[in-house]
């Protein structure tokens, strides 16, 4: 059952919708954007927890629905994002635990989740200026590897992540999770391999594809010189050819042990703050 009333926060009265039931049709449509069909269809995705909803609001990202618990009612930064969500035409609900934990999937749910327009960059927009580093992806397909190579390029104060091929959904709850907000702050870029391998010739790059097979040691590549795309390969096969002979380098960081390989997530971090180690300092965090 689901009814208006009128909402205690200045400048949305009668702004906020109270549900309880799970059977709510405006609830059922959050459910569902669990499902990949309904997020490319509706063109939005869901961030859980306060702090990403404030964040994402101030790096400009326009918030459709904001939903709180009814514990959250009353906090003051809570009432600050829903007379923001308002004023962006955004709809704001009032929710049981039970129903936050439905929407979210999850026993112990955040108190605050917002469903946000999803918004990609386009890879023809990328002009790479000196000292910038890009991550390029080639089909990857574990969501938790996806977003923890976005969180891992924000840290390392990489450009934007650049996703080549069929991959996992960069909007989904699993990877939206693992960016820990990330997903908020570093541009992500879709591209067919062939639209990739155009932009690669026009823009002036070095990509130095990392490969089990590669004969240098990635801790004695120039990354100075040119802007840097660090090109990863898909968890089961790797890079396939046509990206490799598009390589200016071929790169392997050494192992020892038994591991075949390092996990694709681990060997974007290595390679990245290699990257970018003459840019990194514990001073100047920028
Ligand atoms: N069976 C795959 C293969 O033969 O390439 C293993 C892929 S590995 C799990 C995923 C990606 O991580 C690789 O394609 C590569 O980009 C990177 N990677 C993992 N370990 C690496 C290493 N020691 N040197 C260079 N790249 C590595």
């Amino acid at each position: 059952m689901t009814n208006e009333r009128a909402g205690e926060g200045p400048g949305r009265v009668g702004q906020v919708k109270e549900i309880t039931s799970l059977s709510n049709p405006i609830i059922k449509d959050i459910k569902a954007l669990a499902l990949k069909k309904t997020r490319d269809e509706t063109g939005s995705f869901m961030a859980e927890g306060l702090k990403l909803v404030i964040d994402a609001l101030a790096l400009g990202w326009t918030i459709r629905t904001l939903v709180y618990s009814k514990e959250a009612k009353g906090k003051p930064q809570v009432e600050e994002v829903a007379v923001r969500t308002v004023a962006k035409g955004g709809l704001v609900l009032e929710v049981s635990a039970k129903v936050i934990g439905a929407i979210t999937r999850r026993d112990n749910p955040q108190m605050v989740v917002g469903i946000f327009e999803q918004k990609l960059t386009k890879l023809d927009s990328l002009r790479p200026t000196l000292g910038e580093t890009y991550v390029a992806l080639d089909r990857v397909r574990d969501p938790g590897n996806l977003g923890t190579i976005i969180r891992t390029a924000d840290a390392a104060g990489a450009s934007g992540v650049i996703l080549i091929g069929e991959t996992t959904d960069p909007f989904s709850l699993e990877t939206v999770r693992a960016t820990m907000g990330s997903v908020f702050a570093v541009p992500v870029i879709r591209a067919s391999q062939a639209d990739f391998l155009a932009w690669r010739r026009k823009a002036d790059v070095s990509i130095v594809a990392t490969h089990l097979a590669g004969a240098v040691d990635y801790r004695t590549i120039d990354y100075k010189k040119k802007p840097v795309v660090l090109l990863m390969g898909n968890e089961q096969q790797g890079i396939p050819d046509e990206l490799a002979k598009a390589a200016d380098a071929l790169a392997r960081i050494p192992q020892a042990g038994r591991a075949d390989s390092l996990n694709l997530a681990i060997a974007t971090g290595v390679m990245l703050f290699e990257a970018r180690r003459h840019l990194l300092s514990l001073e100047a965090r920028g």
